[in-house]
């Protein structure tokens, strides 16, 4: 069973509070709040959103801000990075629960294995932060980032979450194919995302993954700006719905193309006549 819904709130709807109950109107499962312009959440409204949510069956994640850099070069940038991932961590975790979801870092001319230990000792920070707050709803998904000076390639984000507890791996499929040049073409380039992150982490990561969908436009450099769905078809949405439906994986599938909600409902009716 694949979840459907859009990053941030839903086109027609005019706040985060009415959009639970907007949601399952139009049939759709979750929604990811979007805190990538900052954390301007207050905990009442968030402890709201969460009940209306609850009510409604929608599964909620969040997108914490866009600055983020674990791996920093000057300690308050870093300092300032981890408390952006706290900051959405906090009001998720008062909505709720879920997936709290950044960017992890940028490479600054680093190679991986560097960037990966800086990254790995932040989020062990940020653990640690968790457990001192007494937070036991969050899980950390550091994305699969779109351009190629961004750390966040695929076995970069399944390491972490192979290392580090409480950590889980979030595949954005239209990241994945920009900073490849555009690698996928069908089922099988969607299976090997899929069958590393079973490799790597188990049933679990193909039970229950959390991943972003758009189409996407994209240079040398990666990824250049989302896209409706079935504008150039890059990557196809269809042999990923098909692939998760002749395996049934199951997971969240939210929509980050400029027709969040409308291209989710797509997604949604695609999946159901394949999984029929
Ligand atoms: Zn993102």
């Amino acid at each position: 069973m694949l979840k459907f819904g859009p990053a941030g709130v839903p086109i027609g709807c005019s706040s985060s509070l009415e959009a639970p109950q907007f949601l399952k109107q139009i049939g759709l499962d979750c929604m990811e709040l979007e805190f990538v312009r900052g954390v301007n959440m207050s905990d009442k409204t968030a402890v709201e959103v969460g009940k209306r949510a609850k009510e409604n069956g929608i599964t909620l994640s969040c997108h914490a801000p866009y600055w983020i850099n674990l791996a920093a070069k000057e300690r308050h940038k870093v300092v300032r990075s981890i408390e952006f991932i706290t900051g959405s961590a906090s009001k998720l975790s008062l909505a709720g629960g879920g997936v709290a979801v950044f960017h992890p870092a940028f490479y600054l001319s680093r190679n991986s294995e560097g960037v990966f230990k800086l990254v790995k000792k932040e989020l062990e920070a940020v653990n640690g932060w968790l457990e001192d707050k007494k937070i036991s709803n969050i899980l950390l998904g550091p994305e699969l980032t779109g351009k190629k000076s961004a750390f966040g390639d695929l076995p970069e984000i399944i390491m972490l979450a192979k290392e580090i507890p409480n950590v889980v791996p979030v595949v954005d499929f239209a990241h994945y194919h920009a900073r490849h040049g555009g690698i996928i073409k069908g089922e099988k380039d969607y299976a090997v995302i899929f069958d590393a992150m079973e490799k790597e982490l188990g049933k679990k990561a193909i039970s229950s993954f959390h991943s972003h969908f758009s189409e996407i436009r994209y240079s040398k450099a990666g990824e250049l700006s989302h896209m409706p769905l079935f504008s150039n078809n890059e990557p196809p949405i269809r042999p990923l719905l098909k692939l998760c439906a002749e395996n049934g994986y199951s997971g969240t599938i939210i929509s980050e193309t400029p027709y969040t909600s409308e291209d989710s409902l797509r997604m949604k009716g695609i999946y159901e006549k394949m999984a029929r």
